[in-house]
């Protein structure tokens, strides 16, 4: 890890396996999406769901499409509205339990922005609760039209006129968190609640985050 000159200014958060867990976009992308396919093909819902799990793993993550709602309505031709499925699931977000007083803790001392992958439609009902606490919000998939790349990164914080190693971003998903934060120079822990991988830069956690800032960062 760096040693960083300037201090952290910015704390940067994931979404999904984050700080909310990942049953809301399960329920849409595992239950109501395959319950609209199996009505309109008039199909069990067991067919439905492995044919659209296929079609899903088929894209695959590193296609922009696949996290896109409105791809798949129009590509299984449904007729529904996006905001009518985020609506009925909004009672299912739930938050990790440690996270509402991490972020209490950390704002009095840093600038919090969360960055997400998702379209910014998918951020409304989980951030309900949470937007409070942050300054900014990001969708690579809304603001900028591409994965959560080091490019991304980058531009995040030439918008935020910050360098990127005053950044300090956290989540979930190893290559489009870990490695890109990384590569793009800002400093980068990835959360691995499986607790499987070991390391420095590795939490299994939230909590052990303001440890990570302290030992790390002298804040
Ligand atoms: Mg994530």
């Amino acid at each position: 890890m760096v040693n960083c000159k300037k201090p952290l200014k910015i704390i940067s958060f994931d979404v999904d396996g984050t700080l909310v867990d990942l049953e809301y976009n399960d329920l849409i992308w595992f239950k109501e999406i395959p319950e609209l396919v199996a009505k309109k093909k008039k199909i069990s819902f067991e067919r439905s769901l492995k044919y659209v799990y296929e079609e899903y793993a088929k894209l695959g993550e590193h296609n922009l499409n696949w996290y896109d709602i409105n791809y798949w309505i129009s590509y299984f031709g449904l007729e529904i509205s996006p905001n009518k499925i985020f609506e009925k699931y909004e009672p299912q977000v739930r938050i990790y339990p440690e996270v509402v007083p991490l972020l209490e803790e950390l704002k009095k001392n840093f600038i919090l922005i969360v960055i997400t992958a998702m379209p910014r439609e998918f951020l409304v009902p989980k951030m309900k609760k949470l937007e409070k606490y942050f300054k900014f919000s990001f969708s690579a998939l809304s603001d900028f039209k591409e994965l959560k790349n080091s490019e991304i990164y980058s531009k995040i914080s030439k918008a935020l006129k910050v360098r990127p190693e005053q950044i300090l971003h956290i989540g979930d998903h190893w290559e489009f968190d870990y490695l890109a934060a990384q590569k793009a120079g800002m400093n980068a822990i990835y959360l691995d609640r499986s607790s499987t991988t070991k390391g420095n830069f590795v939490v299994n956690n939230l909590t052990e985050i303001k440890r990570v800032i302290r030992d790390k960062y002298n804040n």
